[in-house]
């Protein structure tokens, strides 16, 4: 240790790092983690949180039209989105100071400087400073991937559209993967006009196929406008600030705002990685094994800059095994099989283990059982949005491999959904267990 200024060093503290900091540092390591943004990352900052607070937000639109159904005389109501935003980055700030003092608390250095790699055992700070530790920590995430074309600079990122001084009336939204359709559905309930411009034929690929169709068609009813196999040619920006959208084949699109959900790469450019003889692979990601660790001996990578699964709890169980591992005498690894995830759209979707097709591809033929259902809440309300549960059960051993669907709190059903799918449990199992009546998730129990 004497050798080292620090036993580790973090480089960024999001979902990753702090957790991996934190659990370090409580197992007596001396640890700095250096952020060169704000501490949380982009989960904390301009992902997750603010997100679901926005889609929270977004929904009353429809919760207030479907109150009048249950009696509620609700007046004409009016959406302000500036008292949205502001409580939203309120709630941002105080996340962030909680992440601070728990760091703090935890006795880690927090040092607010860009960091960067100049050995397998130092650290240059952009303060000037150089440091030195015994293991070094990549935790730098990714960042989101813009097209470019004549234009495309008039275009903005997730990480711009949290804090828009206003709303606006037209938006275009390019890419067709989660953040995409989730920001279609918050910005289509806040009463703009949506367009989604998806570069092949479908949304949400690696989702299961009827799931995301089901969104498809239920986003479309509600008057989200999609394109696809469309690519951008260019965007011309006009004095009065409407944005023309040019694409091939198509007519053009005007719009106040175009945001990019188009991907998101590992954070490694600039980084020195090859001072430390770390390798990247074709994407830019960190190559690791299965403990994290890179092909320098004393340096390892967790979280999106690894691009295993772009998840925060998938961050945050890499930078505890990293801990536990390496300082906390109890070697630990990730188990990436059977991972619930979730998009927010409106309604939502989740899944956990297997889609029908990737079960068949593996086992040739597999059981598929299915629950499509119009929720209580919606029929009264007169809401003619349809919810899909889908199960995919092995053929012969009758072990649940995954489980898909789309309705209205998806995903909080999911969660507990995933433990069972986890444990390996049956079928016979969901069938043998009673119905909570009356519920939505009772028809996980009552698939025949
Ligand atoms: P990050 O949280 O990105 O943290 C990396 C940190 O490193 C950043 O704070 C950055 O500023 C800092 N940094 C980078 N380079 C340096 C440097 N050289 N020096 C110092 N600091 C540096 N995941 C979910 O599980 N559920 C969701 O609902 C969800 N929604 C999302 C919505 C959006 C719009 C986005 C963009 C992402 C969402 N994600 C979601 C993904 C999730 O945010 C990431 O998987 C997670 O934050 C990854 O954690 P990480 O620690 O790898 O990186």
């Amino acid at each position: 240790m004497a050798d080292f200024d620090y036993d580790l060093f973090v480089i960024g503290a999001g979902s990753g790092g702090v957790r991996a900091s934190r659990v370090s540092a409580a197992y007596g390591a001396k640890v700095a983690v250096a952020e060169e943004y704000r501490v949380g990352g982009t989960c904390v900052i301009r992902g997750c949180v603010p997100k679901k607070l926005l889609v929270y937000g977004a929904h009353f639109a429809e919760d207030l039209a479907d109150a009048r159904r249950f009696g509620w005389q609700v007046p004409e109501c009016a959406f302000d989105w500036a008292t949205l935003r502001d409580h939203v980055m309120a709630e941002v700030d105080r996340i962030e100071t909680v992440y601070g003092q728990t760091l703090e608390n935890n006795k880690v250095e927090v040092i607010r400087e860009r960091a960067t790699v100049t050995g397998p055992h130092s650290v240059a700070l952009s303060g000037g400073r150089t440091v030195t530790a015994k293991h070094i920590l990549i935790a730098t995430g990714a960042t989101p991937m813009v097209p470019t074309f004549p234009g495309s600079e008039h275009g903005i990122t997730s990480n711009e559209v949290f804090g828009l001084p206003a709303l606006p009336k037209r938006v275009v939204i390019a890419g067709g993967g989660y953040i995409a359709n989730e920001f279609a559905g918050i910005f289509h309930e806040f009463g703009c006009r949506v367009t989604v411009v998806n570069r092949g034929d479908t949304i949400l690929r690696g989702y299961d196929a009827q799931i995301r169709d089901r969104l498809l068609q239920i986003s479309m009813s509600k008057g989200i406008d999609f394109r696809f196999n469309c690519t951008f040619e260019s965007v011309e920006k006009r004095d009065d600030g409407t944005l023309v959208i040019r694409t091939a084949g198509d007519d053009p699109i005007e719009a106040d705002m175009l945001l990019f959900a188009t991907g998101r790469k590992p954070l490694t450019e600039g980084l020195g990685l090859e001072t430390a003889g770390v390798v990247i692979d074709g994407n830019g990601a960190i190559k690791v094994d299965a403990d994290n660790r890179t092909t320098c001996d004393s340096v390892y990578a967790v979280g999106d800059v690894t691009n295993r699964i772009q998840l925060t709890p998938v961050a945050i169980r890499e930078g505890q095994a990293f801990a536990d591992t390496v300082f906390g005498n109890k070697p630990r690894r990730v188990d990436y099989n059977n991972v619930p995830a979730a998009v927010f759209s409106h309604p939502p979707m989740a899944g956990v283990g297997l889609t029908e097709s990737q079960a068949r591809e593996r086992l040739g033929s597999v059981k598929v059982f299915t629950s499509d259902f119009r929720a209580m809440k919606n029929v009264l309300a007169g809401r003619n949005e349809r919810a899909l549960y889908k199960m995919v059960v092995h053929p012969e051993t009758d072990v649940v491999l995954g489980i898909h669907m789309i309705g209205p709190e998806a995903p909080e059903i999911l969660q507990a959904a995933a433990v069972a799918v986890k444990a390996g449990l049956t079928k016979q199992a969901f069938d043998d267990t009673v119905a909570l009546h009356p519920s939505m998730a009772e028809e996980l129990v009552l698939m025949r």
